[in-house]
């Protein structure tokens, strides 16, 4: 079945005590029992809970995968897929991912004996180099935020089992609309529910999709060991939200690729980072590996004081972090999303002071424009 069919229609069934069309906010703590031993499957609220079901299945089909578990939040699902590793394990990262991501990694886990070591995956040679012996799970962000950098995911996926590590794929920007991990060679796939698939702007939340029934199981047991499951209020908002995932991505990628030209052919922008535009140097991956483009964009001003300018210049585009909602979006990485970052790294990254970031949502895009047109002759 097709994919808008299987995002209203996947792990959905009416209720089976009322047949409400739509699964219901189950908000209770705990089920009652028959008799000793004797239940509907249902025990604990942690451990199971059907809005959660649903939602986990739903996504789980979109994403192609074997099991999904639903988490508090985007860092608690990640937090969990390495919690499957053990102290002394190695694990080869992207060196530009999210920067909750890099922090849990580096400030957080090492401390607890995992070893982490970052490059530049775009570069599969680099990748190549870093495997030890202990090498355990590779975790690719693509495209990576803010600068739009591409991994090659089957490449990855080969250099993963020559290793006999784990590929883990961050698939939040694309989502499973425009980019299928599973399918391309990855193991597990992780979301930060609270932007795309959510995508209204009104829900934090994680899922893990995994491809195997060992790491599945697994994780359904870290689900209910460590506990930071997502609650059946924010799972029905994400049932809410991933029916409409295909025409919100389809408006998205529309509305993104109209900014993105409209930036490019701007002559007070000095670069546009968006895998859909010809002079990204990684448009024919992207053409492969991903069936859009989306509505992430990054272009460079040339300084922090044009930047600032464009930033707080545009009246749709709201200044906030996030994304992958509705409303449009602006930021500032460097003094944002990036600000815990060293300086030189983040100029190595591409990150300089004056890059903006942009979350295209779904207004008019000429109303977008318009706006972009009025920051940007600040300048
Ligand atoms: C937001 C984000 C996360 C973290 O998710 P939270 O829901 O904020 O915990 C992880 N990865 C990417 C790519 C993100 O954009």
């Amino acid at each position: 079945m097709g994919f808008d069919t299987e995002a209203i229609h996947g792990g959905q069934i009416p209720d089976p005590a009322t047949s409400a069309i739509i699964t219901p906010i189950f908000q209770t703590s705990t089920y009652v029992q028959e008799g000793l031993g004797k239940h509907k499957g249902y025990e604990y609220a942690r451990t199971q809970n059907p809005t959660r079901a649903a939602a986990e299945k739903n996504v789980c089909i979109l994403e192609g995968g074997t099991a999904a578990y639903a988490f508090s939040s985007g860092m608690a699902a990640i937090d969990t897929v390495l919690k499957l590793l053990k102290a002394g394990d190695h694990v080869i990262c992207s060196d530009n991912t999210y920067g909750g991501t890099f922090r849990l990694f580096r400030f957080v886990l090492e401390r607890f004996g995992l070893q982490f070591t970052f490059v530049d995956t775009s570069n599969l040679t680099a990748v190549q180099a870093a495997v030890r012996e202990t090498t355990r799970m590779i975790y690719v962000e693509t495209p990576t935020n803010p600068v739009m950098s591409l991994t090659d995911l089957r490449a990855a996926a080969k250099t993963s089992r020559r290793a006999k590590a784990t590929l883990v794929v961050d698939n939040t920007f694309m989502s499973p609309y425009f980019q299928r991990p599973l399918a391309l060679g990855a193991d597990i796939v992780v979301h930060s529910t609270t932007k795309f698939l959510n995508g209204h702007s009104d829900s934090v939340g994680g899922m893990v999709v995994l491809k195997h029934a060992e790491d599945a199981e697994r994780v359904k047991f870290l689900q209910n060991a460590v506990g930071a499951i997502l609650s059946p209020f924010d799972s029905w908002l994400l049932l809410r939200g991933t029916k409409t995932l295909g025409v919100r991505m389809r408006q998205h990628d529309f509305n993104g690729r109209k900014i993105a030209a409209f930036l490019a052919r701007h002559p007070g922008v000095k670069k546009v980072y968006y895998p859909g535009l010809k002079t990204h140097p990684q448009f024919a991956l992207a053409k492969r590996q991903m069936s859009g483009f989306g509505s992430m964009i990054s272009f460079e001003t040339g300084s922090l004081g044009r930047a600032r300018k464009v930033l707080e210049g545009t009246k749709l585009f709201s200044l906030a972090e996030s994304l992958g909602g509705v409303e449009s979006l602006i930021s500032h990485p460097a003094t944002m999303t990036h600000a815990s970052v060293p300086r030189e790294e983040r100029l190595r990254l591409g990150i300089s002071d004056g890059l903006v970031r942009l979350s295209v949502g779904l207004e008019n895009v000429e109303d977008l424009v318009e706006d972009l047109k009025t920051a940007l002759g600040r300048i």
